[in-house]
């Protein structure tokens, strides 16, 4: 049973006519994202009255500090923007993550131009829309994406493991006993190995808490050291000892072709040439056939419900 993840999605994404030019962008992957998580829509530059359609506004150094400009009308919208945010994250509740428009100067979590000053000839360097600045500090623990990066398989794939993952955390912490952290660490266990074998050991001294701290300090402790595992994407050679761990456990009960043919994916994983998903149905194939509890159990084999596993691809490799 998988939790419903919270995320807030730029409403132009498939929920609202709300762009600039009055249009709407359909984007697949939000679509199939909709029965699975919780999303609140928002459009930041309609809820501070910019309307739709609007003369578009552009992120801009103005005393060397970013702001919110709209060339048209000379008008700055820094404040109101962030007023808004502060008032919306008020009242949205707990955010397991942001699926934002890329590129937005309000939205667009990075690679959005931000000019070098008003004038028309200004250069420009790249950085983060206004509205998605705000929202990163105010949830600094939440996965955040663009839907032009989700166009890549592979981060498509990490953005869902870290969504859920913070989600099954936010639903343990509701639960909060230590019964229910242990069975988290448990269940994580190769998860976590892969992401981080250093940081993983130490979320298992945090849960066998031999200094007695409270509950309530053992969970904020192993939910920080959670969320600077899944900041970082996994290295592809500690997924490849966490996979050949996870082998060990039915290696035996295979033949030598197949142990051959497994370690022979596990080469074409290393070489991108198929996704990590590919090694795990096969993990988890054999997990069911041999009955192997320890590895059933292990979220790392169904990190996300595998109705939301589609095989479109950009094309531009591991990182996108
Ligand atoms: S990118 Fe953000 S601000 Fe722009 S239309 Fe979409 S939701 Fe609105």
């Amino acid at each position: 049973m998988y939790p419903k993840p919270v995320v807030v999605v730029s409403a132009c994404l498939g929920f609202e006519a709300c762009r600039y030019n009055g249009q709407m962008i359909e984007d697949s992957f939000v679509r199939s994202l909709k029965e699975h998580v919780t999303f609140i829509a928002v459009c930041p530059e309609k809820a501070i009255g910019l309307g739709v359609p609007r003369k578009p506004v552009r992120m801009a150094m103005i005393e060397k500090k970013p702001h919110l400009y709209q060339p048209a009308t000379q008008e700055v919208f820094t404040e109101k923007m962030i007023g808004f945010a502060k008032d919306f994250f008020e009242t949205c509740g707990p955010v397991d993550g942001f699926l934002l428009k890329n590129r937005s100067p309000s939205c667009g979590p990075g690679d959005v131009k931000v000019y070098d000053g008003t004038s028309k000839s200004a250069g420009s360097r790249r950085g983060r829309g206004l509205f998605a600045e705000c929202a990163a500090l105010e949830h600094p623990s939440a996965v955040m994406e663009d839907e032009g990066r989700l166009k890549s398989f592979e981060l498509r794939e990490q953005f869902l493991v870290r969504l859920y993952t913070l989600a099954r955390f936010r639903q343990t912490s509701s639960q909060g006993s230590m019964r229910d952290l242990v069975s988290f660490q448990s269940t994580h266990k190769l998860l976590l190995l892969a992401w981080n074998q250093t940081r993983f050991r130490k979320c298992g001294r945090i849960t066998a808490n031999h200094e007695k701290k409270p509950l309530a300090e053992v969970y904020a402790d192993y939910g920080a050291e959670l969320q600077k595992i899944m900041t970082a994407r996994p290295r592809t050679p500690s997924m490849i000892n966490t996979l050949m761990h996870a082998f060990g456990w039915i290696s035996e009960g295979l033949s030598p072709e197949e142990r051959v043919f497994f370690l022979e994916s596990l080469e074409e994983y290393r070489d991108e040439r198929i996704p990590l998903s590919a090694l795990l149905r096969l993990l988890k194939g054999y997990a069911v056939r041999f009955q192997k509890p320890y590895l059933l159990e292990q979220v790392l084999l169904s990190p996300f419900p595998s109705g939301l596993v589609t095989v479109s691809d950009s094309g531009k490799g591991r990182g996108g």
